[in-house]
């Protein structure tokens, strides 16, 4: 399926360290569709080059390019920068229908029957679930919704700062509308929910499709022993069991298969 897309976003090399795994996972449960990630120009040629071995599209946007009024008006609000930079996923519109996914997230399974749904499908967000979580969404590129998510950006802002709050706001009738645009939580299974409702986490857990590492520490922050494969911890962070198994798979794939891309890279510029 060439009409088709995973798309992810990476404003700078330490996101990209997501970007990579991500778009490493949905290649090791073998995925149908394209990969494209989205990255700002702050983004390193070295890494770039690394993106562009995992991912079919390394699509660079620019936030400040742009100068019609309803750029301008968006750039008065330097906190939805990265908003901004997620809706250029609508601009993609030689797909026909993508799914966008954090640059935190990670598949444990071929999740391919996303495409199934349609715009605008997304899972229930853990802390307040009449509000999705737009770190999973399903959608459809079109120029004239994203005219359409730029205005309503300029004109309303975003209740959270964020992406989520402007999505939430524009598809304002996830919530009631239609329930088969609920994604299962399990395509969109936050970490932190593992300890928030742990019997639910052990009776359905084992089902889960993607993880979310959502919040201020990502799976990069932790250090990993590759001997042991285990992720320690330090006096800033907190993880569960269940949590840590997640990291460790996370950093399994990162040593496997991310590092010696990116130490190439480096033994590359070291010789220049
Ligand atoms: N992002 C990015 N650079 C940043 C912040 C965010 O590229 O400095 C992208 C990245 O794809 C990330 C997504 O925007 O996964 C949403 O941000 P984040 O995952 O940090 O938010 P959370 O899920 O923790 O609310
Ligand atoms: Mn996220």
């Amino acid at each position: 399926v060439t009409d088709q897309a995973f798309v992810t976003l990476a404003t700078d090399d330490v996101y990209c360290q997501g970007a990579l795994v991500l778009g490493q996972s949905l290649k090791n449960h073998k995925t149908s569709r394209k990969l494209a990630v989205l990255i700002t120009p702050e983004v390193s040629n070295g890494m770039k080059s690394v993106l562009s071995s995992v991912f079919d599209e390394v699509i660079e946007v620019d936030v400040l390019d742009s100068a019609d009024s309803v750029h301008l008006a968006l750039m008065q609000r330097p906190e939805l920068g990265v908003t901004f930079t997620k809706l250029h996923c609508w601009t993609l519109t030689h797909y026909s229908k993508c799914v966008f996914m954090d640059a935190d997230t990670l598949v444990l399974c071929n999740v391919d029957e996303l495409f199934d749904r349609e715009e605008f499908s997304a899972a229930p967000d853990s802390g307040w679930p009449d509000c999705f979580n737009s770190g999973v969404f399903v959608f459809r590129p079109s120029l004239k919704t994203y005219n359409l998510l730029l205005q309503f950006a300029a004109e309303h802002g975003s209740f959270d700062g964020g992406d989520q709050g402007l999505l939430n706001s524009f598809f304002s009738n996830w919530a009631t509308a239609d329930i088969g645009k609920h994604l299962p939580f399990l395509y969109n299974l936050s970490s932190s929910s593992v300890y928030t409702y742990v019997p639910a986490f052990n009776h359905f857990g084992s089902d889960a499709k993607v993880v979310h590492f959502l919040g201020a520490t990502k799976p990069w922050n932790y250090k990993y022993n590759p001997q042991t494969k285990r992720v320690m911890q330090d006096g800033t962070t907190s993880a569960s069991f269940h949590q840590l198994s997640f990291l460790a798979l996370w950093w399994d794939i990162y040593s496997a298969s991310i590092l010696p891309l990116l130490e190439k890279l480096q033994k590359m510029e070291e010789s220049e």
